[in-house]
């Protein structure tokens, strides 16, 4: 492992830890109050799970041209600075409005001053992983530039997959490959800190009756929307088996949400909306196929969701009120789905596809509480960032002076992760102001 170089210590008034829409939003709202920030994300580019998705419920906006926007303008504000492809090691409160944080850069092995993301690098490398943006549907080489409109737009090499064959170096013509580059460790001086670390996916094949990683058909919620997304693999909806377009296409709700067995008994707030949303854009693409959700209930509660339902039944999306109980493949790569016929005569069903997505759930990522020190940053009992009160206030913790943002405290959608991390910011400024008087302002 490469040696660390320790760099000076650093001064920001506000340290955001995830730059996802939550961590975006909030960031930009306390540059633009003129307070300075670090926006820091342990991936090579910023941006979250939003620049996967194709649309949005239930506007049917594009993701990643509104998600673009803000990671177009965290990266240009005076005021905030972003720090990409880092982990925050530990942080220490050492007073009111005074917090002390170790953040671990990781070396990309590649100078950003000097690559121009020409892509000939990527070109030349004989080494194909796959690639983690498309959840296995496609792959990348070991020096990689992470998406089209990646910010920052730099190349990285996945040092572990790397076989130092030293294309890449021969080919650049910026000279910008540098496998001399060391960790650095910055060491910060903040006011506050806001966490937006979001969520991970639910990991289909723990639900072992659906066969996720075993059965060819059976995809996730995330592969079909990079299927159907304006970056997507192929430029097409297609079967992993035989690359055949599907033409009845089933959908599992609450694929590890809502599920004692499964150690997850909450709804994860979205899945019925990203499904009758990715109903949609299905027959958009293919209006000949079926699609079908099974369904425990339907929950469509924010503005223009029911209508969003009504439209889904409209066009044609089938809706059949139960949930799935195995799925079993025949020969030709068709799926059996079983299923109890919850509004009919009671009985247990059995209907072929040729496709099934599993709408999976959103689970926490509780390894951020052991970055403090001396504070316990407290979790609920599911994992996700406790609110000190939740009837007060939507984005105060257990520790004065850390905030949160977006899913990391349970599973929302786009507007309310934005809403909540504008109130984070507005929060975080209160604090700020009461800790250093009106002078700490854009210290
Ligand atoms: C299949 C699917 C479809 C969806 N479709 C829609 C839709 O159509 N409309 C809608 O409103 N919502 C949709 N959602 C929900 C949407 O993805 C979330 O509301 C949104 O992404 C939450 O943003 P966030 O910033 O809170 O979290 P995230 O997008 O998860 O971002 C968190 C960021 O924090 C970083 N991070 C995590 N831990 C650390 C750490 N320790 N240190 C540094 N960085 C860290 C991550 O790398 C990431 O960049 C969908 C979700 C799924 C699963
Ligand atoms: S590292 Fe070099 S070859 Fe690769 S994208 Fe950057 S400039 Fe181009
Ligand atoms: S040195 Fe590593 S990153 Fe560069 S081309 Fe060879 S395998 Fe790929």
């Amino acid at each position: 492992m490469s040696t660390v170089q320790r760099l000076q210590e650093e001064t920001y008034d506000v340290l955001v830890v995830g730059a996802g829409i939550g961590g975006m939003e909030a960031a930009v709202s306390l540059g633009d109050m003129g307070f300075r920030v670090l926006l820091v994300d342990r991936e090579p580019s910023i941006g979250g799970h939003m620049y996967l998705l194709s649309k949005v419920f239930p506007t049917l906006d594009c993701a990643s041209c509104i998600s673009g926007t803000k990671m177009s303008s965290s990266s240009h504000h005076p005021n905030v600075t972003l720090l990409p492809y880092s982990d925050v090691q530990e942080i220490v409160k050492e007073g009111e409005g005074r917090f002390r944080a170790d953040v671990l850069e990781r070396p990309r092995y590649v100078d950003p001053a000097l690559c121009t993301s020409c892509g000939q690098c990527e070109e030349v490398c004989p080494i194909i992983v796959e690639k983690e943006n498309d959840f296995g549907l496609r792959g990348r080489k070991a020096i990689y530039i992470p998406f089209d409109t990646a910010v920052p737009k730099k190349a990285v090499v996945d040092i572990n997959n790397c076989i130092y064959c030293l294309q890449c170096e021969k080919i650049c013509p910026g000279n910008a490959i540098d496998f001399l580059q060391t960790q650095k460790e910055h060491r910060l001086a903040v006011g506050a800190v806001i966490l937006a670390v979001g969520y991970d996916l639910f990991p289909a094949e723990k639900k072992a009756e659906y066969h996720y990683g075993e059965f060819d058909n059976v995809v996730t919620s995330m592969q079909m929307d990079r299927l159907l997304g304006p970056t997507r693999p192929y430029n097409a909806i297609m079967r992993n088996s035989d690359g055949k377009e599907p033409q009845n296409i089933a959908y599992a709700l609450c694929t590890g949400s809502r599920d004692r067995s499964l150690g997850n008994p909450r709804c994860s707030q979205v899945c019925c909306m990203y499904s009758m949303k990715q109903a949609q854009l299905i027959l958009g693409s293919l209006p000949a196929a079926n699609v079908t959700l099974y369904y425990m209930d339907i929950r469509a509660y924010g503005k223009g969701f029911e209508e969003f339902y009504q439209q889904a039944k409209a066009m044609g999306v089938n809706f059949v009120r139960g949930k799935v109980a195995k799925i079993e493949q025949k020969e030709s790569g068709d799926l059996e789905v079983y299923h109890e016929d919850t509004q009919g005569k009671g009985t247990l069903e059995k209907t072929t596809h040729d496709m099934v997505v599993l709408s999976v759930g959103l689970i926490p990522r509780p390894g951020i509480a052991k970055v403090f020190a001396n504070k316990e940053l407290k979790l609920d009992d599911a994992g996700w960032i406790q609110l000190a009160d939740e009837n007060r206030s939507a984005v105060v913790t257990s520790i004065d002076g850390v905030f949160v943002a977006g899913c990391a405290t349970g599973p929302k959608d786009i507007p309310d992760s934005a809403v909540e991390a504008a109130a984070s910011a507005s929060e975080c400024a209160a604090y700020l102001l009461r800790t250093r008087g009106a002078e700490g302002l854009g210290r």
